[in-house]
């Protein structure tokens, strides 16, 4: 494995990713109209989120359900970014949508289903766009670092990781939160190491448990979906926080970060 290991922290427009920051995104799975994004992305600033999430392009397992808004959900991101002044992650799936989603992308999210897109995290190189990565569905934490080396030899160097849970044989839940991928990837790079504790559990309950256990584990932060009426989310609402319970969560799990020494703030 040739990762270097000189880019920790990386810096998202003004945001400091890794070091002895811990780094809040939050947000909708998936960009549904301006009242949801509005409602959620108010919820998430004053809760004290460093970054906002939303989707517009969706990766769904089934082609006939919702797949986002597409470029009107690029710009509901735009007007909430420009409302909460906070950076947006938010997914590309498509090398046809790269020049839209870089309009409004602070971080372009490559989602579990195109780690191995090889064609796509070349294009996402080129941009020169921050990138959070999320580990495949069944991919090795040395086929994740791989990954991001066709990121990074097109001259991008601010790749974040992220553990989101791998399939196993068991059943009682979605996916399994691989929390030992924290420390491992720690001893095999020094890119940031970015939770998504939601869609493992794929339930509300189990979702803050699983975001302080990574907090204690040393990730460098969590990106958590949230939505202003879950009951109603077009995509992951039973895993979806309620936004007006976002700031109670953050609290508790920045208090679990801070004593796992990630307690500087990450806005510069
Ligand atoms: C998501 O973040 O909403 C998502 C689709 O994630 P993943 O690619 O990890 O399934
Ligand atoms: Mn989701």
């Amino acid at each position: 494995m040739t990762t270097s290991t000189e880019h920790n922290p990386i810096d998202v427009s003004g945001r400091r990713i890794g070091g002895d920051g811990f780094t809040l995104i939050a947000g909708p799975c998936t960009v549904e109209s301006r009242e949801q994004m509005h409602a959620v992305a108010d919820a998430v600033a004053a809760g004290g989120a460093d970054m906002l999430r939303g989707g517009a392009y969706k990766p769904r397992t089934s082609p006939y359900s919702f797949q986002g808004l597409g470029r009107e959900g690029l710009e509901l991101l735009a007007e909430a970014k420009a409302e909460t002044g906070l950076p947006v992650v938010t997914e590309l799936l498509d090398v046809r949508h790269v020049e839209d989603v870089v309009e409004v992308a602070d971080v372009i999210q490559i989602g579990a289903r195109n780690m191995q897109n090889y064609a796509l995290l070349t294009e996402v190189g080129r941009t020169g766009c921050a990138v959070l990565l999320k580990r495949g569905l069944s991919a090795t934490l040395e086929e994740l670092l791989s990954a991001t080396e066709y990121i990074r030899k097109e001259g991008n160097e601010r790749v974040m990781l992220c553990e989101r849970g791998i399939r196993t044989h068991e059943s009682a839940y979605r996916f399994t939160l691989d929390l030992l991928a924290i420390p491992a990837l720690k001893e095999m790079t020094d890119l940031p190491v970015i939770v998504d504790p939601s869609h493992a559990p794929g339930r509300r309950d189990w979702v803050e448990s699983m975001s302080m256990a990574a907090a204690a584990a040393g990730a460098d932060g969590l990106i958590v979906e949230v939505h202003d009426d879950p009951d109603q989310a077009l995509c992951d609402g039973p895993q979806s926080l309620r936004a007006d319970a976002f700031a109670a969560y953050a609290d508790r799990v920045r208090t679990v970060a801070e004593i796992a020494g990630k307690g500087v703030p990450v806005a510069v």
